[in-house]
């Protein structure tokens, strides 16, 4: 047999490093998470919530069952940063989720995410949307970290618009008419907070960034300065050549090499869990062994 014939014949370990659950704006409780990403035989699977490790704590003790033999789970985080020109998120692989310091700065952030929501609130209430705090409360009584998308589920209850696209299109996006910033992490912060934890640090969906060429590999290169030990690769959202730039920086700059969805469920209809790459699987032979090592 050639070495590309049994290549070929070795079974796939589909991964998927990059998911939310209820414990920030998923819309699947941690455990129908995990039990999704096995009907879709994913075999390797990060739980990456924003700002919080509510969802791995909470599955956690089911692991041992029966019906999980076929995945492993990796601890995970998505951390949210300073960055005025788009969106800096950096995931955190293999960290201890009992992590005091951690915790505590987390926990800091549920708070600072629940006062934007009710400047978020005020905004919409002066459009004359009569949206109330408490009725937020109730969409999100499940979620550690709340965010825009819970407001967003809310306004399509409410019928004030049709779907999550058009509420964050007309309201919630930055420069619309209910934007309010939230207040982060800076970039070295959040590397810092991971590595303290003893996790990956690890830059998440860089065309969220909104810069290209030069201009990107600068902004990379003070990341790395941070610490950042690696960068998502695949990700549904890039294409392919964005893909292949990613790989090549990763290759010359000795990152390390991710990939994953960002699935949320239904609040992202057209995201599916293990579908991380130009509408396909990705085996975890693409990812880099020091973060597969990570887990659970
Ligand atoms: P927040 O953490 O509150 O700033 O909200 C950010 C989250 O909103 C992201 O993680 C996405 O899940 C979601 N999001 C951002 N933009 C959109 C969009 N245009 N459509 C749907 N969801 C979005
Ligand atoms: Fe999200
Ligand atoms: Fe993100
Ligand atoms: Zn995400």
């Amino acid at each position: 047999m050639s070495a590309l014939e049994k290549k070929n014949r070795t079974p796939h370990h589909w991964i998927d490093l990059h998911t939310h659950t209820s414990g920030s704006d998923g819309t699947l409780s941690p455990l129908e998470l995990v039990r999704h990403a096995v009907a879709q035989n994913v075999s390797i699977m990060a739980i990456t919530d924003h700002d919080t490790v509510s969802g791995i704590k909470e599955v956690l003790p089911l692991l041992s069952d029966n019906e999980f033999k076929k995945i492993k789970l990796i601890s995970g985080i998505e951390i949210s940063a300073k960055y005025s020109g788009g969106t800096l998120h950096i995931l955190g692989y293999g960290i201890d989720f009992d992590h005091q310091q951690l915790l505590q700065k987390l926990k800091a952030f549920q708070k600072i995410r629940r006062n934007r929501s009710i400047k978020i609130i005020e905004k919409l209430n002066q459009l004359g949307i009569a949206i109330t705090s408490d009725q937020l409360a109730g969409q999100s009584s499940a979620n550690e970290s709340q965010g825009r998308p819970h407001i967003a589920q809310l306004l399509v209850k409410m019928g004030v618009v049709r779907d999550i696209e058009e509420a964050f299109n007309t309201y919630l996006a930055r420069g619309k008419k209910a934007f309010v910033c939230k207040e982060v992490f800076s970039a070295d912060e959040a590397i810092a907070m991971i590595h303290e934890a003893s996790g990956i640090a690890v830059l998440a969906h860089p065309c969220t960034l909104n810069i290209q060429g030069e201009q990107f590999e600068e902004y990379l290169d003070s990341l790395i300065e941070f610490g950042l030990d690696g960068i998502e690769v695949y990700s549904p959202i890039h294409n392919e050549k964005q893909t292949q730039t990613y790989l090549t920086l990763a290759n010359s700059k000795k990152l390390l090499i991710s990939g994953g969805s960002d699935f949320h469920g239904n609040v992202k209809p057209d995201i599916q869990i293990g579908v991380c790459s130009l509408g396909k699987r990705i085996d975890s032979q693409l990812i880099s062994a020091e973060i597969i090592e990570r887990t659970l």
